[in-house]
């Protein structure tokens, strides 16, 4: 029989970037006894590598802006499909978690009058996103955990145990969520370095697990990233929305090889940087789709005015959303205007002097020095998409967070839950949306763990599955290799499911998913359990692939182009397809069942602020009578 640490929870907060430790905070604050888990090293996650800011209306920079405008950008940005009760609550709430950041300690950039400096990024109208340098996530990690830290004193203070109310388990992965019928009783996992099994019984479970992109070989994600709180919800019941887009990132390195992938902040085009083809073309300005025509410059001059005097000029193309940077990016390479190692030109060099890159790019500085031998003050870099981010996830009740589905007591905030970004996100509303939907998991998790009278049950022989599942690949010696699994995965998504679909190529992906899924309950792992990646690795195969699964069969499905969506058979938008979400569940075989649903309709008040003109081009006649 397996030795199995147990313990005792209300709030299991799966996560520990910024929207994990969110809404571990919320729940500690609500009184709960609180359990953080993180796959990687405590303070190790996405949120910390976020570059560019935080996206909140809170007018320091221009006074125009406010909550209307910014959820205007966000559901632009997101081509109209986004809840927009997630749009709106996002866009109400940011500057209260940003101004809250404050009180936990953090100091954000400012302005010549001391308020919190804000800049610019794609799709926002006005400069928004608060920030820090280019280091804004760790200053947002930084403070998270030093209020946990301050919570922790104070706990201290009255039990004589630090972690009497908040406990971390860092370097622990959790792979199976097992219920009590249909609400969830416990998170199961083991500890990476020791590999020994932990089970954490609680009536509330948050995820907050973040992306995916792992699932494909070029990608700005680390290797935590593979979808698991994806793959944990679709087991226990819950739905994933919209799984088919994905953003790929217009900037991440391409050279060397060894690096590609990292990203190249937007902040880069935020504060002045320029791309160029080849030819030393400014190629964006032929790519302005009309939907956008009246908001960006149609000359060079235009462009660079606006950087000083955004009010009489309109914004440069460099700064449309991201999806049709990535497009535009990935059509002049094709058409032969790329760079040698295929990507195109980003450049600082001739824009700014020195000093100003350094200083206000000084990771980006340090990146290309250390990584790719370039000074970017003195020459361009080179850049080509990346996969960056899943605006599709964990189907949500907006106000909730609450999983959708057939589960209880499960809630997901952060990029693991899906709808907030419609079908692209703007960059910075990331960092935001996981504090305004962290702090809403933790308080709506322990509002539901206190209205249950009596914790739910776990049963012996789901532990003991659990614990089967996690242990079999270690006693298949003649398994399948999960280094060739996972670069085989990689291949089908980045080759038939990536920037640019087709209908063949993405049937063919579905086939090949299928044998992979026999492969990969073949997979085995030398070694014993001890730090054992290739272990974690053949573990991890098992989400990365149905989550690969719900991508691939809503990109088949939704025959239309739109955000983080591109078929090459449908080239445009189409309203019809503008008021439907694909819903992922699984059933009880571990297949993968796709439906559609209708997307909620935005109430009349909020479609008042947009003009007439700008709706007819989203949305179709019956929804606009
Ligand atoms: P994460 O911060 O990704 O944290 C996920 C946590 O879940 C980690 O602790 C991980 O260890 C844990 N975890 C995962 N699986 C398991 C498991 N099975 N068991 C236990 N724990 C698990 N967004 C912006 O808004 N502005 C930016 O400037 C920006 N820049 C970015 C730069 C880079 C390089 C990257 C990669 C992303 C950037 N983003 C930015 C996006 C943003 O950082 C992420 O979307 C966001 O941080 C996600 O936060 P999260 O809390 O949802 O998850």
């Amino acid at each position: 029989k397996e030795r199995i640490e147990r313990h005792l929870y209300d709030v299991v907060v799966i996560g520990a970037g910024g929207a994990g430790l969110r809404a571990a905070i919320e729940a500690r604050l609500a009184g709960k006894r609180t359990a953080i888990i993180s796959k990687s090293l405590f303070g190790k996650a996405h949120t910390v590598m976020a570059e560019g800011g935080a996206a909140a209306a809170m007018g320091n920079a221009n006074s125009r802006d406010n909550w209307m405008v910014h959820f205007r950008d966000t559901m632009r940005g997101g081509k109209f499909l986004n809840n927009y009760r997630m749009a709106e609550l996002h866009a109400k709430e940011a500057p209260e978690r940003i101004w809250e950041l404050e009180t936990y300690g953090a100091l954000f950039d400012r302005t010549p009058d001391g308020k919190i400096s804000q800049r610019n990024f794609g799709g926002h109208e006005y400069p928004r996103l608060a920030h820090v340098g280019d280091r804004t996530g760790l200053e947002l990690i930084r403070t998270l955990q030093q209020k946990i830290v301050s919570l922790q004193q104070e706990d201290f203070a009255e039990t004589g145990n630090y972690e009497s109310r908040i406990r971390v388990f860092s370097e622990t992965t959790i792979t199976e969520l097992l219920l009590d019928g249909d609400r969830v009783a416990a998170a199961f996992g083991y500890y990476r370095e020791s590999g020994e099994l932990i089970l954490l019984e609680a009536p509330a479970i948050v995820l907050a697990t973040g992306g995916v992109g792992r699932s494909y070989k070029v990608t700005s994600n680390s290797w935590e990233y593979t979808g698991d709180g994806h793959a944990l919800a679709l087991r226990a019941g819950a739905t994933l929305i919209n799984m088919e887009f994905l953003q790929f990132h217009p900037t991440g390195m391409v050279w060397p090889p060894s690096v590609k992938g990292i990203l190249v902040t937007e902040s880069v085009r935020g504060d002045g940087g320029v791309l160029r083809n080849s030819d030393q073309k400014r190629f964006m300005f032929d790519y302005v789709p009309d939907v956008f025509r009246k908001q960006y410059a149609d000359t060079e001059e235009e462009a660079d005015r606006w950087y000083t005097d955004p009010d009489n000029n309109r914004r440069p193309p460099e700064l449309l959303p991201r999806d049709e940077v990535a497009r535009a990016i990935n059509s002049e390479v094709k058409a032969g205007r790329g760079t040698k190692s295929g990507g195109v030109f980003l450049d600082v060099s001739t824009r700014m002097p020195a000093e100003t890159i350094t200083r206000r790019l000084p990771s980006m500085y340090h990146q290309f020095k250390e990584l790719a031998d370039v000074d970017i003050t003195k020459e361009p870099m080179e850049v080509g998409p990346t996969c960056h981010y899943v605006m599709g996830g964990v189907e949500v009740d907006p106000d909730t967070a609450a999983a959708a589905g057939v589960v209880r007591g499960l809630f997901a905030a952060g990029e693991v839950s899906g709808g907030m970004h419609g079908s692209n996100r703007l960059g910075g509303n990331s960092l935001s949306d996981l504090l305004v939907f962290g702090k809403r998991a933790g308080e709506h998790a322990s509002a539901y763990a206190e209205s249950l009278d009596k914790r739910p049950k776990v049963r012996t022989a789901d532990v003991e599955a659990a614990a089967g599942a996690a242990l079999a690949p270690l006693h298949r010696e003649s398994g399948e290799n999960p280094y060739t699994l996972q670069q085989d995965l990689q291949a089908v998504m980045g080759d038939l499911v990536g920037i640019i679909r087709r209908e063949g190529e993405l049937t063919d992906a579905l086939k090949r998913l299928h044998e992979l899924k026999l492969r990969v309950a073949n997979v085995g792992a030398t070694g014993g359990r001890r730090y054992n990646p290739g272990w974690h690795l053949a573990l991890d195969l098992r989400n990365m692939l149905v989550v690969s699964e719900c991508t691939a069969k809503a990109a088949l499905e939704r025959e239309e182009s739109r955000g983080g969506h591109t078929r090459e058979d449908f080239p445009t938008m189409n309203p019809q397809w503008r008021k439907v979400n694909l819903v992922c569940s699984l059933d009880d075989m571990g297949e993968v069942h796709l439906e559609r649903k209708p997307l909620p309709a935005m109430r009349p008040e909020l479609l008042e602020l947009f003009e007439y003109g700008e709706l007819t081009k989203y949305m179709t006649d019956e929804e606009l009578s």
